[in-house]
């Protein structure tokens, strides 16, 4: 049983919290689904309007930005020859059939856009190849497949009540192999591992692709796709700069009031925002205080983006990333096999190190970053073309990366958000199998779809 069939499983259990209260009862429809409001343009509203499109429903689809994307963000960097970096989602996963299938459907390439990881330890450089964990945890890393798939239900939910660093640290690795797992998988995560709960660890890396689903990029940036879907959604469907701020439901349906005023109704309503927004809208009939609790107690990652352009690729390989124990955290080249010269490299930070370099004035911040990579490259500010940033922990509608679920929240938390609200759906990736990845923001918007034209 894989983490979804779980989560469903789990869910279906406790069904009888997914009945709707009273005041909600009389505002079910009988009859068919033949219009949806669906808040969000990001890849999961997107995926769920073109779902319903294609099953002949009517769409409106609001979005607050003045873009498509939500946060997959494609970036070109200011005088650069036509190079492309992304600001949001980098990584396409082996594993992610959706994603995959979408690209085929659009015809978009996907590239290699794999790396061979290079790590800058206690101010030591060691190449790709050159550094290792210890035996001891590379045989624990290396069975973690076969031991997950018999694991029992109830011993996941236990694994679920305490961190991924305090069961690694039970199973007595050492003071190295602590420090590395910390840096390595609080970029996947996005903040420390003390904050993670070990099941959603253990289930990523034990049913993720041998790179842990850093396999590919969609070429020409991966907003690509969410411009490919909003073609197929019609953009006459989709307001772009409507920020929602209320929605009403009643028996004859769903109205939502934009910030600027003008209303919509339809049927239906699938809300695809990241809980920081979704808490920020006035929901009449209120949401029930066990949804309000489980929202207000979800966590998402700080992670920031600065990428520096660099006048050579002085890294000397296009496959080139780069662990550091410094502030900078993580480097990834984020031009790799793109034509020319030039290159970016992205300083990747996750929780407090994302948040400090967030705060420097743009000379300091440059300077940290440049320092991080001395110990491997010494001094290559001479190379330095330009600089830009993007800090998730500040983004106004997701106040952070993609959601963080600590200890004991993957079957306590989730399954609430997931329930519905009346005529209201939610999906987005902090509801999803693939948590925090692109395919599960589709994934879910995808079953919300079917789910509202389900009844
Ligand atoms: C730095 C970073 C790195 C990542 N790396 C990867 C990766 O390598 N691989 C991967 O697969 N995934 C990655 N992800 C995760 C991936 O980007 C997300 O899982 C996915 O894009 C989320 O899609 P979504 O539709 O659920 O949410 P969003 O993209 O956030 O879409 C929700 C939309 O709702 C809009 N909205 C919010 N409030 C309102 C309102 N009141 N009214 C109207 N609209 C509103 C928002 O503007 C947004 O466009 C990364 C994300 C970040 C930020």
């Amino acid at each position: 049983m894989n983490r979804r069939d779980f989560l469903q499983a789990t869910v279906l259990a406790g069904s009888a919290l997914a009945l709707p209260t009273d005041s909600l009862a009389a505002v079910l429809p009988g009859a068919k689904t033949k219009s949806v409001l669906v808040i969000g343009a990001g890849l999961s509203g997107l995926a769920a309007a073109y779902q319903l499109r294609q099953k002949g429903v009517q769409v409106t689809l609001l979005e607050a930005r003045n873009r498509v994307g939500g946060r997959v963000f494609s970036h070109h960097p200011k005088d650069t020859e036509d190079l492309v970096i992304e600001l949001g989602a980098e990584w396409v996963g082996a594993s992610h059939e959706r994603v995959i299938a979408l690209c085929e459907e659009f015809n978009l390439e996907l590239f290699n856009n794999q790396f061979d990881s290079h790590m800058i330890y206690g101010g030591q450089y060691q190449k790709a190849g050159s550094w290792d964990f210890s035996e001891d945890m590379d045989a624990f890393w290396k069975q973690l497949p076969d031991w997950w798939a018999k694991v029992s239900d109830k011993e996941k939910i236990r694994l679920d009540k305490m961190d991924w660093w305090r069961y690694l640290s039970l199973k007595g690795f050492g003071e190295r192999d602590m420090d590395l797992r910390e840096l390595l998988d609080s970029t996947d995560f996005g903040e420390s591992i003390r904050n993670v709960s070990a099941f959603s660890a253990l289930a990523e890396y034990a049913e993720s692709s041998e790179k842990n689903e850093m396999d590919f990029k969609i070429k020409g940036g991966n907003s690509t796709l969410a411009e490919k879907l909003a073609d197929a959604v019609g953009r006459n469907n989709i307001h772009l700069s409507h920020k929602v701020a209320r929605v009403e439901q009643n028996k004859k349906g769903v109205t939502l009031t934009c910030e600027d005023g003008q209303s919509f109704s339809a049927d239906k309503l699938i809300c695809t925002t990241p809980t920081a927004s979704l808490l920020k809208i006035d929901w009449q009939p209120a949401l029930p205080n066990s949804s309000l609790e489980a929202l207000h107690a979800l966590q998402y990652a700080r992670i920031g983006k600065f990428p520096v352009t660099f006048t050579e690729r002085f890294w000397g390989v296009e496959n080139f990333d780069c662990v550091t124990d410094g502030p900078a955290h993580y480097f990834y080249h984020g031009t790799k096999d793109q034509p020319g010269k030039e290159g970016v490299l992205i300083s990747y930070a996750t929780g407090d190190k994302a948040d400090v370099l967030n705060a420097q004035t743009p000379e300091r911040r440059l300077q940290l970053i440049l320092d991080s990579l001395k110990p491997a490259f010494g001094d290559v500010s001479a190379y330095v073309k330009g600089d830009t940033k993007y800090y998730w922990g500040k983004d106004p509608y997701s106040m952070g990366a993609y959601a963080k679920y600590g200890v004991g929240q993957w079957f306590d938390v989730m399954p609430i958000l997931k329930k519905n609200h009346g005529r209201v759906h939610f999906a987005g990736e902090h509801l999803a199998d693939w948590q925090g990845f692109m395919e599960g923001a589709i994934n879910s918007g995808e079953e919300a779809a079917d789910a509202v034209v389900r009844g």
